[in-house]
């Protein structure tokens, strides 16, 4: 029997979308199912909403991670410059800061060389105008480095790539929750329950979950079953302050070394990020306490009397979210963990079933590429609708 549709993705974050937009573009008949109301409902709504390179993956010897983001950059403001835009970010070295003006400016040089060009190179400012960065700390500052990364608004980024989808042809149901599959030579047959209980069923010739951080419940309906890698699940916070520094962000180094950003988000100030291991329900994961104490403090490190003289406290946070990274479980801290997407398949040699998770916002067409490319056998061929390196993002 034929499958009625070549392709279902579960999961309308980033990676499902991008993945439905992958294989519409390329003719296939695509169906997306999405629990939340709306797309973006979960991680693609509540990152740092940065398409970058990710500078600190430099620390760790990932140049090829930061090569292919920065080429994703490149791509992204090619082809939805009215979703993503180029801002200067500003990078303060203290006398007390984790890593000198030495080890960044390597740092800066190498990404320069690695994003080939695509933007304005980095620079270190003149000390005569460190004053320029007001209201930062100018007490033991001893550089000020310029360089340049892109921002977006992650939620309508992942609502622009879906559209797409929709556009070339992918139909997309809300509310839809994906229950279980069986899969087999055949195809998969994909159950899932809609918002007033009814379950329905279909078959495809593939199966995508894309579910992020439910991935592993996602997988324990499958049949046969299907396991996963071993996975850790990392919150990561972010504050939302009132106020404003104009249209730049700054990189400011935690005293752990990891970098907290602080960029303009709809007139305010986006404040992120901490990383703290997490175990339990993905929809009940909220920032703690400790988490917007921490992010305070570093703001208020660096920006000591941002409220005419006086530092930010609790009551000028307007807006609090988290967020959970899917990352590979491992020994160390999980801010050295690599940030590169999960993909993997059913075992068999025309692999039916493909999960995807992680990896990063910025990289979701190549990740999408990668997991047609790992499913290509089991799709049938099909005529091409769209060169997605062409087609501006609605
Ligand atoms: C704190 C933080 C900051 C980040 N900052 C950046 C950044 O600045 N730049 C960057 O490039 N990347 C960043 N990332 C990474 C990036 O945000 C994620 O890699 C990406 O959003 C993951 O997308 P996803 O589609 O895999 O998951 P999600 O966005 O979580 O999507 C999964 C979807 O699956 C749905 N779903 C789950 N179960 C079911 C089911 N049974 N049936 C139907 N639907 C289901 C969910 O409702 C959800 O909509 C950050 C991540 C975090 C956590």
């Amino acid at each position: 029997m034929r499958p009625s549709l070549d392709l279902i993705v579960v999961g309308a974050g980033i990676q499902g979308a991008g993945v439905a937009e992958a294989a519409a573009a390329a003719g296939h008949s695509v169906l997306v199912l999405e629990q939340a109301a709306a797309p973006a409902a979960a991680t693609s709504s509540r990152s740092s909403k940065l398409i970058h390179g990710g500078l600190r993956y430099l620390e760790h010897g990932d140049f090829a991670l930061v090569r292919r983001c920065l080429a994703a950059r490149r791509r992204l403001l090619r082809l939805a410059p009215h979703r993503v835009r180029l801002l200067p970010f500003f990078l303060p070295v203290y006398d007390d800061s984790p890593r000198g003006p030495l080890v960044l400016r390597l740092g800066l040089l190498l990404y320069d060389v690695l994003a080939m060009g695509g933007a304005p190179r980095h620079r270190r400012l003149p000390r005569a105008a460190h004053a320029e960065c007001l209201p930062l700390r100018q007490d033991g500052l001893l550089a000020v480095f310029r360089y340049y990364d892109a921002a977006t608004d992650d939620a309508a980024l992942t609502r622009s790539v879906l559209e797409s989808a929709q556009r070339l042809g992918a139909r997309a149901l809300f509310e839809a929750r994906f229950e279980g599959a069986e899969w087999g030579d055949a195809g998969v047959k994909v159950h899932w329950r809609e918002a007033g209980g009814a379950r329905r069923t279909l078959d495809a010739a593939a199966l995508v979950l894309a579910t992020g951080p439910w991935i592993e419940r996602s997988l324990a309906g499958l049949r046969p079953p299907l396991a996963a890698p071993p996975l850790e699940y990392v919150q990561g916070s972010h504050i939302v302050l009132c106020g404003e520094l104009g249209e730049r962000a700054y990189y400011l180094q935690a005293p752990d070394g990891r970098g907290v950003f602080v960029a303009p988000w709809r007139g305010r100030l986006l404040v992120g990020t901490t990383e703290r291991p997490y175990a339990g329900d993905p929809a009940a994961v909220r920032p703690g306490a400790d988490e917007i104490e921490e992010l305070l403090g570093v703001f208020n490190h660096h920006f000591p009397g941002f409220y005419g003289g006086r530092a930010a406290g609790a009551s000028d946070v307007l807006e609090a979210f988290a967020g959970l990274r899917v990352l590979p479980a491992g020994r160390g801290a999980t801010a050295a963990r690599s940030r590169r997407p999960l993909l993997w398949t059913d075992p068999n040699p025309v692999p039916r079933v493909l999960a995807v998770c992680g990896g990063k916002l910025t990289l979701y067409h190549e990740t999408a590429e990668a997991a047609l490319q790992r499913l290509g056998r089991a799709l049938p061929a099909r005529p091409r609708r769209a060169d997605l390196d062409r087609l501006p993002l609605p």
